[in-house]
C-alpha cells in the first residue's frame, strides 16, 4: 500500500508501485548476451516492436565491439527508417526557482541559502516569452520548482498567459510543463490550461538511490513520484514524458526502469509516454553525490542507441546539457527533440529582464551555449529538418508518436510536410540570409523525396502561401 500524505486524496483503488528491484537486478546479474541474439532483438525493434526487459536487458549487457557496433548501427537505421530527418525543436523556460525539496544533485535545493529565490512576474514572463517569439521559438517547456507557491491553478494561469502572448508572427503553439507531481485533481486544473505535455522524471528508479539523495520534502516519497503519470492519465492528461537523471545510480538500472514505465502505461492505460529524457548529471552548485554513477560519454552513446531500439514509437529529448559535439552523435540514434538557444537562467532570455540575470541561478550547467539560429544552420549543414511542428496537438490527434511510427504513410503524408512548412516559416521570419539559401535548398530536395506522395502539390501551394506571408499553416 502506498503512502499518500494527508493533503492528497487517496485513491479508492491505491496505485501499485511497479518496479520490482530485485527482478531488474536479476536482469542486469544474470543475463547473458552473445552476437546472434543481439542481431536478432534488433531486428525485432526494426520491424516496430518494443523490446522486453529481458530483450534489453540482452543488449544493456553486450559489452563486445562488434555488439556494440551493432545496436549503434540498429539505431540509427530505425532512426533513418522510421522518423526520417526532422527533429523537432523546442526551448525550456525557468518560471521559478522555490523548492520546498533537498535534492543532493540540485542547486535549487531548499537548503542552498546561496541563491536568491525568485518567480517571474507576469510581465517579467511576458517579456520571456516575447523574446523566445523573436528568435522564432513555438514550442516551450515551462519548468517549476518544487513548491506550494507553484498551485495547479498558478501553474495553469502561467501556461494562458504564455499562450496569450503574440507579437508579429510570433506565438507559441505548444506549452509543456514540467513541475511537481500533482494529486488527480491538481492534475485536472492543469490539464484544463490546455498543455501539450506533462513531464516529470523520476530521477532514479532504484528506491534505495532514491531516498539516498532526496533527504527531505515531497519529493522523498519514491512512490508519490512513480505514480504521478497513473494520477495524470486518471486526470485525462495522455500526454506524458518520462526520464531518469543517469549518473545517481548503476545506468543499465535506469534503462530498465525507463522501459519497465514505458510498459506500465501502455498496460494500464494503453498509451505509453509521449516522450523520454535522459539527462546526465552536470555539476551544480552545491552538489553532494557519489560519482561513481557518473555515465561516460562511450555508455551514454551506448544506453541512447538501446532505448531508441527498446521504445521504438517513443519520442526522445536531449537537451543542452550535453555538448554540441556529444548531441551531434547521438543525434544519428534517434533523438527526435532537441533544445535550441537554451538559458536556464530566470529571466535569461530577455533585455528587459537583465536585471534578474547577475546572480547564478541556474539549476545545472548548460553545456551547448548555440543559439537558435546556430543550432538551425547547423542541423541544415547536416541534412536535418528542423521542424516546429504542433499539427497533432492543435488538430487533437493524440498518440502522435504511435501514429507517425505505425500508421503507413503518416510521416510522408504529415510529418514531413508539416516540418517543411514550420521551416519556412522560421526562414522567412527569422533566418539569416545564409540560413535562408541553405533552408530553401534543403526544402527543394526534400520536396523531390516526397514527390510520389500526392500531397505534394498541395505542400508546394502552401509554401507559396508562407512566402507570401501566411502562418500556420499544416496537414
Ligand atoms: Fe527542487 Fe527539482 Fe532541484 Fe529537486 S531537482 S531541488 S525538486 S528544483
Ligand atoms: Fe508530430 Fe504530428 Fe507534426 Fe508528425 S504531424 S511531427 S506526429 S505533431
Amino acid at each position: 500500500m502506498i503512502y499518500y500524505p494527508q493533503k492528497y486524496i487517496i485513491p479508492d483503488e491505491p496505485m501499485v508501485p511497479f518496479i520490482d528491484n530485485d527482478e531488474i537486478q536479476s536482469f542486469i546479474r544474470d543475463t547473458k548476451s552473445n552476437f546472434e541474439q543481439v542481431k536478432e532483438i534488433i531486428q525485432k525493434s526494426l520491424d516496430k516492436n518494443r523490446l522486453s526487459l529481458q530483450e534489453t536487458a540482452i543488449l544493456l549487457n553486450a559489452n563486445d565491439a562488434e555488439s556494440i557496433e551493432a545496436i549503434k548501427e540498429g539505431a540509427k537505421e530505425l532512426k533513418r527508417k522510421v522518423y526520417g530527418e526532422r527533429i523537432v525543436l523546442f526551448a525550456p523556460l525557468y518560471i521559478g526557482n522555490y523548492c520546498s525539496n533537498n535534492c543532493s544533485y540540485c542547486g535549487f535545493k531548499h537548503s542552498n541559502k546561496e541563491i536568491i529565490r525568485k518567480t517571474l512576474l507576469q510581465q517579467e514572463l511576458v517579456k520571456e516569452v516575447q523574446s523566445l517569439e523573436k528568435n522564432g521559438h513555438k514550442r516551450l517547456v515551462l519548468a517549476f520548482g518544487e513548491h506550494q507557491h507553484y498551485t495547479p491553478e498558478f501553474i495553469a494561469n502561467t501556461v494562458n498567459t504564455v499562450y496569450s502572448v503574440k507579437q508579429d508572427n510570433g506565438e507559441i503553439r505548444r506549452v509543456n510543463i514540467n513541475a511537481a507531481p500533482q494529486d488527480i485533481d491538481g492534475f485536472r486544473i492543469i490539464r484544463d490550461s490546455k498543455i501539450g505535455t506533462y513531464q516529470i522524471f523520476q530521477e532514479t528508479y532504484h528506491e534505495e538511490t532514491y531516498k539516498k539523495v532526496h533527504l527531505s520534502g515531497m519529493k522523498r516519497n519514491y512512490e508519490w513520484r512513480l505514480t504521478a503519470m497513473d494520477r495524470a492519465q486518471e486526470a485525462g492528461i495522455d500526454d506524458v514524458g518520462i526520464g531518469a537523471l543517469f549518473g545517481l545510480y548503476d545506468w543499465k538500472y535506469e534503462v530498465l526502469g525507463l522501459v519497465r514505465h514505458v510498459n506500465h502505461l501502455e498496460a494500464v492505460y494503453n498509451v505509453g509516454p509521449h516522450t523520454i529524457s535522459f539527462p546526465r548529471i552536470q555539476l551544480a552548485s552545491e552538489m553532494d553525490i557519489d560519482l561513481s554513477y557518473i555515465v561516460s560519454d562511450d555508455e551514454f552513446t551506448r544506453l541512447v542507441a538501446i532505448l531508441r531500439l527498446a521504445v521504438p514509437y517513443t519520442g526522445m529529448i536531449l537537451t543542452a546539457r550535453e555538448s554540441a559535439e556529444i548531441r551531434d552523435q547521438v543525434l544519428q540514434f534517434g533523438v527526435s527533440q532537441i533544445d535550441g538557444g537554451s538559458n536556464i537562467e530566470l529571466g535569461g532570455y530577455s533585455e528587459e529582464n537583465k536585471h534578474l540575470q547577475n546572480i547564478n541561478r541556474e539549476q545545472f550547467t548548460l553545456n551547448d551555449n548555440r543559439s537558435l539560429a546556430e543550432v538551425i544552420h547547423e542541423l541544415l549543414e547536416h541534412g536535418y529538418i528542423p521542424s516546429f511542428c504542433t499539427a497533432c496537438y492543435r488538430m487533437g490527434r493524440t498518440g502522435e508518436h504511435f501514429m507517425e511510427f505505425s500508421v503507413p504513410g503518416f510521416i510522408k503524408k504529415l510529418c514531413s510536410p508539416n516540418a517543411i512548412l514550420t521551416l519556412a516559416e522560421y526562414l522567412e521570419d527569422y533566418a539569416s540570409p545564409e540560413t535562408k539559401i541553405l533552408g530553401y535548398n534543403l526544402i527543394e530536395d526534400k520536396i523531390q523525396e516526397l514527390a510520389v506522395d500526392t500531397n505534394v502539390r498541395t505542400l508546394k501551394d502552401k509554401l507559396d502561401l508562407v512566402k507570401q506571408g501566411r502562418r500556420d499553416l499544416y496537414f
